[in-house]
C-alpha cells in the first residue's frame, strides 16, 4: 500500500508542533492534523471577556519555553515571536503586605530573603550554574546523562518532597516562596519528587526570567506553525480524529494526545499488556480558571507584587500545603492556592489603554464542576483590597469546560497525567522507549511522555527522534 505521507502528527499543541518540525526538518513529508480550527493546543489567546482584551486561554507564562533546548535552536524570532520579561518574575505576597520575590540573579533573590539568603544561594547557585549544560538531560526520558555528577546532585534534591526540602529554610518568607514554586507540581507537597518542578522553575527563572509572548501565548504556536510550514509541512485543522480510519496512511503516526484518548482511537492495535498499562495511567487534580477584564492594575498591598508577571497567592507554606492536600483528597477548599498572571502590565497589546487583563487558576479535584470564582476572587482581594471593584467582565472554566476546550485536559488535568514519582520516568508506561507504543509505527508525543507537562516541546522532540530512528533509520542530535 502506498502511504499518503511519511508521517502524520495528530494534535497541534507545542509537542505536536515540535514533533512535526523535527520530522519535517529530516526531509520527510509530514501532515499535522488538529481538531480545532486553529493550531496551538494549550497555546491559544482570545478575546474571552470584552473586545480588545486578549486572554491566554490556557498557558500564559513561559520559563520552560524560553529555556527549551529545542525551541532555542529554532528560528522562532524570525517567525515573529517576541517575549516580554517582567523584571520581577514572580512575587509571593503575605498577609502583612510583604512579599518574597523571584527576581534577577540568585544573589539578588537571596539578598532579599535575609536570614535564609545563604540557604537559598546554597540550593540554587550550583543548579543555575549547571542547568544550561544539564537541561537536555533533565528534559528527556530516563537515560545515562552526559553530566552524571550534576544530575546526581540535582536528583538528590529534586526527588525529595517539597515539605522536606523546605527544612533548609527557617523563615516564613523563604518557605512560602518555595511552596508556591513546588505547588506547580499539582500534588500534595509532601509527595516525593514535588521539589523537582520547584527547582526547575527557580533555576530557569534566574537564567531566563519568566516571560510572556507579546500578543499572547498563541504567538508561540504561530511561530512554530509558521516555521513548520516554511519547511514544506502541511497542516489540516478542523479534523477531529476519532478512529485510525480518520488518519491518512503513513509510515508513522504520532499522537499529541493522552493515553485515554489514544486507547479510544487505536486501542485495538495494541498488545493486551500495553493496553493494560495505558488503562492504568493516572490523571491528577484539575484546574478552575478565571480571566478578568479589569479597569486598572491589581492593587496588591505589596508594591513588588504590582510589578511581577506572576503572583502566587497562598500565604505560608503550611497554608498552601494543607490546602493542596485537601484538594488532592477531593475537597473544595475555602482558601485555595491561586496562580495569577498579569501580562497586560508588560504588554500593552493585551488590553485597551488604561485597562488590564489578568488570569488566575486554582487546583480542584479531577472532574470538579464546583464554581471556584468566589474562592479565587476572595484570595486576590485578601492580598489586593479593592480588586473586586475593578472587574469589568470575567470568563470562567471549570474542569469539564477546560476538557471540552481541549480533550487532552482529562478531568481538568493540565499536565497530561499526574507527574508523581511513579509516573515521572515511566509515563505513559514502563517501556524501553516511552514514546513507542506496542504497535509498529504508532508513537505518543504529548505531555503524557517525558519530561511531562508545560510548554517546552521536549516530549514532541524526543518522540520524533525515536520515530526517525525506528522507522526511517535516521539519527539526529539536538
Ligand atoms: C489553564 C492552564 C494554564 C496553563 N499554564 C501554563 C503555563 O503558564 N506555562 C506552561 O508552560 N504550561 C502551562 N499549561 C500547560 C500547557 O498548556 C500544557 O502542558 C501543554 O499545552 C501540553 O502540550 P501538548 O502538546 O502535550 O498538548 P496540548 O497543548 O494539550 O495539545 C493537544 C492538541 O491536540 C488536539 N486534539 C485533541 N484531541 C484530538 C483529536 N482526537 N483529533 C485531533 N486533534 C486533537 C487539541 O485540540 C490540542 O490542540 C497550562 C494549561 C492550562 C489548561
Amino acid at each position: 500500500m502506498n502511504n499518503e505521507y511519511d508521517a502524520v502528527v495528530v494534535g497541534s499543541g507545542p509537542n505536536g508542533l515540535s514533533a512535526a518540525i523535527v520530522l519535517q526538518e529530516a526531509g520527510l513529508s509530514v501532515l499535522l492534523l488538529e481538531a480545532k480550527d486553529t493550531v496551538g493546543g494549550g497555546l491559544r489567546s482570545a478575546e474571552l471577556t470584552l473586545p480588545g482584551f486578549i486572554h491566554d486561554v490556557c498557558s500564559a507564562i513561559h520559563p520552560l519555553a524560553a529555556g527549551s533546548p529545542f525551541f532555542n535552536k529554532l528560528p522562532l524570532q524570525q517567525q515573529g515571536l517576541k517575549y516580554v520579561y517582567p523584571k520581577i518574575a514572580a512575587a509571593h505576597p503575605f498577609d502583612d503586605g510583604s512579599s518574597a520575590l523571584l527576581q534577577g540573579s540568585v544573589d539578588e533573590t537571596a539578598a532579599a530573603l535575609g536570614e535564609d539568603g545563604s540557604a537559598y544561594a546554597d540550593l540554587l547557585a550550583p543548579l543555575v550554574k549547571s542547568w544550561p549544560a544539564m537541561a537536555p538531560d533533565v528534559l528527556a526520558p530516563l537515560h545515562f546523562p552526559k553530566h552524571p555528577l550534576d544530575m546526581a546532585a540535582f536528583g538528590l534534591n529534586a526527588l525529595r518532597s517539597a515539605t522536606s526540602l523546605a527544612d533548609k529554610f527557617k523563615t516564613a518568607k523563604a518557605r512560602g516562596l518555595w511552596a508556591g514554586m513546588a505547588a506547580h507540581s499539582i500534588q500534595p507537597l509532601s509527595n516525593l519528587a514535588t521539589s523537582a518542578i520547584g527547582l526547575v522553575l527557580l533555576a530557569t527563572g534566574h537564567l531566563k526570567g519568566w516571560p510572556a509572548p507579546v500578543g499572547g501565548s498563541i504567538q508561540i504556536a504561530n511561530a512554530l506553525a509558521g516555521y513548520f510550514l516554511s519547511l514544506g509541512g502541511k497542516i489540516q485543522t478542523g479534523v477531529h480524529v476519532r478512529a485510525m480510519s480518520d488518519v491518512p496512511t503513513a509510515k508513522a503516526i504520532l499522537f499529541d494526545l493522552t493515553p485515554k484518548q489514544i486507547l479510544d482511537i487505536a486501542g485495538e492495535r495494541f498488545s493486551p499488556l500495553y493496553k493494560w498499562q495505558l488503562e492504568r495511567y493516572r490523571y491528577g487534580m484539575g484546574v478552575f480558571k478565571i480571566d478578568w477584564a479589569l479597569d486598572g492594575p491589581i492593587p496588591f498591598k505589596s508594591t513588588e507584587a504590582r510589578e511581577a508577571g506572576t503572583v502566587h497567592l497562598g500565604n505560608t507554606l503550611e497554608e498552601i500545603a494543607s490546602n493542596e492536600l485537601g484538594t488532592s483528597r477531593g475537597q473544595h477548599v475555602e482558601k485555595p492556592f491561586v496562580l495569577l498572571a498579569q501580562q497586560s502590565l508588560f504588554d500593552s497589546s493585551r488590553a485597551p489603554a488604561g485597562k488590564h487583563t489578568a488570569l488566575a487558576y486554582c487546583h480542584v479535584p479531577n472532574g470538579s464542576t464546583v464554581d471556584m470564582t468566589a474562592a479565587i476572587e476572595n484570595q486576590v482581594e485578601r492580598f489586593a483590597p479593592g480588586f473586586k471593584d475593578l472587574i469589568l467582565a470575567k470568563h470562567t472554566m471549570n474542569t469539564k469546560e477546560v476538557e471540552a476546550y481541549n480533550p487532552n485536559y482529562i478531568g481538568g488535568d493540565i499536565n497530561g497525567g499526574v507527574i508523581d514519582l511513579a509516573q515521572l520516568f515511566t509515563r505513559p508506561a514502563l517501556r524501553p522507549s516511552p514514546y513507542r507504543t506496542s504497535s509498529k509505527g504508532i508513537y505518543i508525543c504529548s505531555s503524557s511522555t517525558p519530561p511531562g507537562g508545560g510548554v517546552h516541546g521536549m516530549c514532541g522532540y524526543h518522540a520524533a527522534k525515536q520515530t526517525l530512528k525506528d522507522i526511517f533509520q535516521i539519527n539526529t542530535s539536538l
